[in-house]
């Protein structure tokens, strides 16, 4: 079998109130970086809460390294970025390295306890990101651009080989937001790990990205910048202009 890090086969997820997404086949292969763009409210978040074991599936099937999603509890080689950043009360009165340690703490059986090896984990991890300066700042206190990366030093800090981010930079301006897609890509090529970064931008993610997963409830397009650009159903759904200006390859 084939090192595939994220394999669906014609996976569909529904709600109760009807299907949402249909018949997704994609294979993600180790160190790939896919940009998963889908108009907002169609489905998103439900396709990596899928992959996660959060969502039931209700058609087709999905694994992540060869096990169904579902049964995958591995979560040390992944690390997760949800979508909500409401989860994160900015009141709670925890520093950047705690916030970060939580990350190394999620793993541990009882007694939960950071070692000196710990700190040293979250110290290099807070130097590689180039936050160092903010350890011991409180959450609170951070700008949204800090903020994120500091989720991502929480999600990177167990060095998974997969790491998923549903919209990370949301809430974001363009410029912080253009850094934040190039540190990713940064990551992708020095640790070799695996990216899934879901978006509604379609607009900056071919700048990044070495592949893109274009869904609408269905897929309407995976495969690598090159051949969305050369792609005549694409032309028709997007128009020329925007196809190249998406591709940012030729
Ligand atoms: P996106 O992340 O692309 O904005 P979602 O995957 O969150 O979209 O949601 C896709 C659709 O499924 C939306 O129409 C949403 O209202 C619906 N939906 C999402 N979660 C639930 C749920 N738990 N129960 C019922 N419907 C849901
Ligand atoms: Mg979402």
């Amino acid at each position: 079998m084939r090192n595939d890090v994220v394999k669906t086969e014609g996976l569909g997820c529904s709600y109760r109130v009807g299907s949402v997404l249909e018949d997704i086949s994609i294979t993600v292969a180790t160190g790939e970086y896919v940009g998963i763009v889908v108009p907002n409210g169609s489905g998103k978040s439900t396709l990596v809460r899928a992959l996660m074991g959060l969502n039931t599936i209700s058609a087709g099937s999905a694994a992540l390294f060869g096990v169904p999603c579902g049964k995958f509890n591995d979560w040390g080689r992944i690390g997760y970025l949800p979508q909500s950043l409401n989860l994160f009360n900015p009141l709670f009165p925890a520093t950047v390295a705690e916030t970060v340690a939580l990350g190394l703490l999620s793993l541990k059986r009882f007694p939960r306890k950071i070692t000196r090896r710990d700190k040293q984990k979250v110290d290099s991890m807070l130097e590689e990101l180039s936050i160092y300066d903010l350890t011991n700042k409180l959450i609170g206190e951070l700008s949204g651009g800090q903020m994120q990366r500091v989720l991502l030093a929480r999600a990177l800090v167990n060095d998974p080989e997969l790491l998923i981010l549903d919209e990370p930079t949301a809430a974001l301006d363009p410029e912080t937001r253009d850094k934040f897609y190039r540190l990713i890509a940064e990551i992708n090529r020095s640790r070799n790990v695996t990216v899934l970064l879901v978006t509604h931008d379609s607009g900056a993610i071919g700048q990044h990205a070495s592949k893109m997963l274009y869904l609408d409830k269905r897929m309407l397009f995976f495969g690598s910048f090159d051949e969305f650009c050369c792609s005549p159903e694409m032309s028709a759904l997007f128009g020329e202009h925007s196809q190249h200006l998406m591709c940012h390859r030729h």
